[in-house]
Formats: structure tokens, sequence, C-alpha cells
């Protein structure tokens, strides 16, 4: 049986290389662009000022009022040059006069007649923000690779860039399989149960950048399961099936799967939830055979499938975000197999403490709802103390 670090491999070894399309950039946070993008002008334009106050000269005296020769709010362009003596009424973002090189703020001036006097003599480049200071024309200023941010989206926007290429989302097409399922609007009837994983999945993909296709409830025959993952297979860079892949009578997608064309790469992977997974492809589309349990499901999404998205992207790295946290309250688990149960992340005193979750074990998808972290413990005789360091994965919730 393979395990999860050699599993993950395997997925991503899979992905295809991601394809960009020039497309508008607005409303794009999230998604990687796929080339250099360069200021078309230095920023800030001309030197300017960053206080309501006063444009001076450094090196003038300051022994006496100064004579404000013009006013100069922000959109405005100075056209008296200061000479000594002199000085202009300026405002936030106005460009500098010439002849000035520090502004003196508004709070250390006071006017006297027709002119002013200042607190104290300023520093040359006193509230002046230099011309280029935060970028030069033809400096790349979004390099390729990064993630559109929505700070990234405002420097995009400060440069005159209004389509980019960026990576395609990745399509992704998503099946429950049960003959226990009723969709979400139906009153289960006796022996029935509703679909979690199909919402579930769709709001997990929307949160790793994916575009997500529910393809509803396929039946526990080979029948309906070829037709609808046939049309799943048809359209998507992805197909998540959630349930039918263990070892059970009625587990008939690998089958099915391998009827259609699939090539299975790993069918079990050694972690507690999650064993059954089944990972194949066609062509280049990457299949994940998720086991029915929603925990499970859960579990399996985080470690192989948000990466899978994530390179898909552009993202160059597809985690899963890692770290090593103390934990907030001790845990007590033994196990055959390295297990990952729901923990949220806490402040504390110095960086942040994991918390580890009741339930969340397997059938439970409510003990999981609030987790935004999993805790790695290892196979054997897990039990640690508060305060231990301890491996986590961290979830996107979007949030
Ligand atoms: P399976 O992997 O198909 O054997 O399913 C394992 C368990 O997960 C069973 O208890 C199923 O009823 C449950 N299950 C499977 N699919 C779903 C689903 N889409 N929503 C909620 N529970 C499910
Ligand atoms: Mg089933």
């Amino acid at each position: 049986m393979l395990e999860v670090a050699d599993a993950r491999a395997e997925v991503l070894a899979r992905v295809r290389p991601p394809v960009p399309l020039v497309q508008s950039v607005a409303g794009m946070t999230g998604a990687v662009i796929a080339a250099d993008v360069a200021a078309d002008r230095d920023s800030p334009p001309f030197d300017k000022s960053l206080r309501d106050g006063y444009a001076v000269r450094s090196t003038d005296r300051f022994d006496a009022p100064l004579r404000v020769v013009e006013e100069i709010p922000a959109g405005a362009v100075p056209v008296k040059a200061i000479g000594a003596g002199e000085c202009a009424r300026i405002f936030t973002g106005a460009p500098i006069p010439a002849g000035a090189d520090a502004v003196v703020m508004q709070e250390d001036a006071t006017a006297v007649g027709d002119g002013v006097t200042t607190r104290h003599a300023p520093r040359p480049g006193q509230w002046v923000y230099r011309r280029g200071a935060e970028m030069r024309a033809g400096e790349v200023v979004v390099p390729a690779g990064s993630v559109l941010t929505p700070a990234a989206a405002g420097v995009l926007a400060g440069v005159g860039c209004v389509e980019a290429p960026l990576y395609l989302a990745p399509e992704v097409s998503i099946v429950a399989t049960g003959d226990e399922l009723v969709d979400v609007c139906r009153t289960p009837g006796p022996g029935q149960i509703r679909n979690t994983n199909g919402p579930m999945l769709a709001a997990l993909t929307a949160t790793a950048g994916g575009v997500p296709f529910d393809h509803g409830i396929a039946r526990d025959t080979r029948d309906a399961l070829r037709d609808t993952l046939g049309a799943a297979l048809a359209e998507a860079n992805v197909v998540l099936i959630a349930g039918g892949v263990s070892a059970g009578k009625f587990d008939l997608v690998p089958g099915v799967l391998e009827e259609l064309g699939v090539t299975a790469h790993f069918h079990k992977v050694r972690m507690k939830p999650g064993k059954p997974l089944l990972f194949g492809t066609r062509g280049d589309t990457l299949v994940f055979g998720l086991p029915g349990n929603p925990v499970s499901a859960l579990v399996c999404f985080e470690l192989f499938v948000r990466p899978a998205l994530r390179a898909l992207a552009g993202h160059a790295d597809p985690g899963p975000r890692t770290a090593t946290l103390p934990l907030a309250a001790p845990v007590a688990e033994v196990n055959d197999r390295p297990t990952y149960r729901p923990a949220v992340l806490e402040p504390a005193a110095v960086s942040w403490a994991v918390r580890p979750l009741e339930g969340g074990s397997a059938p439970d998808l409510r003990g999981m709802a609030p987790a935004d972290a999993l805790l790695v413990l290892p196979a054997g005789d897990a039990r640690y103390d508060t305060g231990t360091p301890v491996p986590v994965v961290l979830m996107d919730r979007k949030n």
C-alpha cells in the first residue's frame, strides 16, 4: 500500500502543464498569472507630497515667514518654481514644485499674513515620495507565477493592465454514487440519506480554485455508473467520484472506470480515514475515486485533490500547506496507519497552537465542519501532552 507522500507524488506527476489564456484580470482573485507584467511608467510618476502642508527648500533659512507663491491641490500641476524665502501651499498627492525638496506639514506651520512660519527646518526629502520609489517604468512588478491577490489586482490597475495571460481554472466533474442517496431537495425515504458529498466536494473545489460541475447521484449499477461517469469524463479536467470504491459487492466504480478506459495508478493509501482512495487517468483527465464516507472524502480531497487542482491552476507550490504547532490539548490515539484528525488553530502566546476537535471520525462530518486544520498522527501509539509540537495540514476554507 502506498504512503501518502508517494501517492501524492504519483498524482502530481500526472498533472499536465497548466494552460494560460489571455483574459480580463478583473474578479480573478486567486488565479495565477502566466507572464511577467511590467510597469508602464514610474510610480509615483512625479515627486509627490505625502502630507497637506507647505512645499519648501530645505536649505532655506526659516528665520522669517516664507512667502506662499502658489496653491497646489492633488491633480494640479505646479507652474511656479520655489525660490529662496518662498514656499507653495500643497496637499497630499500633489506634485512637488520645482525648487522645493521637502514638505512641512500644516500642523508644524503657522500662517502669518500672506506668509507662513515653520516650527523647525525640515530634513531634505521630508514628506516627499520620490518619483519611481515604488516602481520604475519597465520594471517587472507582477512576475509570472504570482497569485492575483487583492493587492496584486491593485498593482495591475496601477500599471494599466486590464488583460493578462492567466492559467485556466480546472473544470471538475463531481459524481456521488449510492442507492441510498437522495438529492438535498428531497425527503429521504426508509433506508435513504441525503447526498452530502456532492455539495461538499463542489464547495471544496471552489475553495481550491476549480470550477465544479455537479453530475448528481449515480445508482449502484454498472449501467447507471457507465452513463454518469462517461458524461463526467467527457468534459472535465478532473473527475471526483464519491463512494463505491471499496471492496464490497456494490462497489462497482473501479470496474466501470476500467471499462471506460481509465488507467488506475493506485488503489488504497496507508492512511486513516481515506484508505480506499483510487486514482487513475484517461488522457489528461485525472480521476479520483474517493471513499463515500464524507469525512474520508474530505481528507482525501485535502491531501490529494487540492494539490492537483493547485498544480493544474498554475501554482508553483501545490501544497498541501503544512506547519508544526504545539498542541492546545492532549491527544491519545492508537492506529495501524497515519491518522488525520480535525483540529482548529488558536492564537497562542507565541505563534499558534492546534486544538484537536472531538468527533471527526470517519462518518462524522458534523465534527469536521469547524476544522481549519488536520492533525497528523503517526501510525502506532500516538499519545501527546499539551504543548507537544505536532505536524498539521492547513485547510483553506476561504474565510
Ligand atoms: P461507500 O464508499 O459507497 O461504501 O460509502 C461509505 C459510506 O458513506 C456509506 O455509509 C454511505 O452511505 C456513505 N456515503 C456514500 N456516499 C455518500 C454521499 N454522497 N453522501 C453521504 N453519505 C455517503
Ligand atoms: Mg456506496
